[in-house]
């Protein structure tokens, strides 16, 4: 077993890490205070080739592996989660789902300028009754011959309104179940397709997520993706891959948040000396960095099995829970490691323990994720 970086992989985990720091350090805290999105930031995240990494370079990506994927995720979550999602969802939901489900025409037309981050794309699989149990759409897509007419409300979109292009998941033909469901790629600006308010967020208060409104709108029949009935599918594989990707993030959060917990540490005196050298508080340091690099090695082994084409559902849903359990218990243990300063803005602390709480929920609850490992090994 070899766990040494390749040359490119620490390349790229490099200028993650440098990008991070010099882009998207600054401003940080006043753009999660103001909810203000990073929209220049994911301009050069694309121009950089942050968002479309794993595509393949036919189709303007950087043809990189999972494991880079995961490096880059863990630098750039470490101090911006709000630019992490929106790179998350382009690369693992929205690139991977057109790149190995769509026809050739949607490639040339939609998922170019998505991988070179020219634009960026949402995935919209919730809805106000549909989050967990995915599997009750109720926004439909009515087969009128040559077209859809999509007609429902999605929820919590992240790239709500700021993507150019949407991945909708749909009900069909109801009588089908899972069965009967479509997903459509539907463009920003089509007749009836309107954008909601944004969600005043906890934590990931950059990004950008809203309620979707479909009223009679338009799909194009060559704008569904593979087969009639697959959509339900479709979800779910792009999902499983997406889980790593939020898993990352989740680690990113947890080990910016020990890294700068660990700095304090050294520099805080407390009782004549520094607070690291009270056994109290070097052990939870400890735990922290034992708990970081499991969730690392879980994270990598899940890319693994996906770059070597393994099945990763399983490996992919232990780094998510794993690693988004173990963010918040950490990002909670970095405030406490900087007391009072820990619970205003300019340490940061505080903004990755609320960050934090979101690798929780979305793409599939730590519930949910159980769910998925018990059936795993179950079967
Ligand atoms: C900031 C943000 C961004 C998001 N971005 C997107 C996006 O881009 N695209 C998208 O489609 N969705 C997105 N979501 C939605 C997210 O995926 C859902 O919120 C999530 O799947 C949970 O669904 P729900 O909110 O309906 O909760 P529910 O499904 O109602 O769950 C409520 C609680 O019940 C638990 N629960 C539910 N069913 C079970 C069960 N069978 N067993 C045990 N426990 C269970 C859950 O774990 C949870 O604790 C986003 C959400 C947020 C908050």
């Amino acid at each position: 077993m070899d766990f040494t970086l390749t040359e490119e992989q620490i390349m790229i985990r490099d200028a993650a890490r440098d990008f991070a720091k010099t882009e998207l350090l600054p401003g940080v805290i006043e753009r999660d205070e103001k909810q203000q999105f990073p929209a220049e930031q994911i301009k050069k995240m694309g121009e950089l080739g942050f968002l479309g990494m794993m595509t393949d370079p036919a189709y303007g990506g950087g043809g990189m592996d999972t494991v880079s994927y995961v490096l880059a995720m863990e630098e750039i979550s470490k101090v911006d989660a709000s630019a992490s999602v929106v790179m998350s969802v382009n690369n693992s939901l929205v690139c991977w789902g057109l790149e190995t489900y769509g026809t050739e025409e949607q490639k040339q037309k939609y998922l170019i300028p998505l991988a070179t981050g020219e634009i960026i794309g949402a995935f919209c699989l919730s809805e106000p009754e549909a989050g967990s149990d995915a599997t009750s759409q109720k926004t439909t897509a009515i087969d009128k011959g040559d077209h859809y007419l999509v007609n429902g409300t999605k929820n919590w979109i992240t790239n709500g309104g700021t993507a150019s292009v949407y991945l909708v998941i749909c009900q069909t033909d109801i009588d089908k179940g899972h069965k009967g469901i479509n997903a459509l790629i539907i463009e920003k600006g089509t007749e009836g397709f309107e954008v909601g308010l944004k969600e005043n967020k906890l934590g990931i208060r950059g990004s950008d997520t809203h309620s979707l409104m479909f009223n009679d709108v338009k799909v194009p029949k060559e704008n569904r993706i593979g087969e009639d009935g697959f959509g339900f599918k479709f979800a779910m594989k792009t999902l499983a891959g997406g889980r790593i990707g939020i898993a990352a993030q989740a680690l990113g959060i947890a080990s910016g948040a020990y890294e700068l917990a660990l700095q304090y540490s050294q520099e805080r005196k407390a009782f004549g000396k520094e607070i690291s050298k009270h056994q109290a508080i070097a052990f939870k340091l400890a735990d922290m960095a034992t708990e970081i690099e499991t969730a690392r090695l879980l994270c990598l082994k899940a890319a693994w099995d996906k770059d070597e084409k393994k099945n990763y559902d399983l490996s992919g849903a232990m780094a998510k829970l794993y690693a988004a359990d173990m963010a918040m218990r950490n990002t909670v243990e970095a405030v406490q490691i900087h007391g009072g300063y820990g619970f205003v803005k300019e340490y940061h602390v505080e903004r990755l323990m609320r960050d934090a709480k979101i690798t929780q929920i979305y793409e599939g609850t730590s519930e949910i994720q159980k769910i998925v490992i018990s059936r795993s090994i179950l079967k």
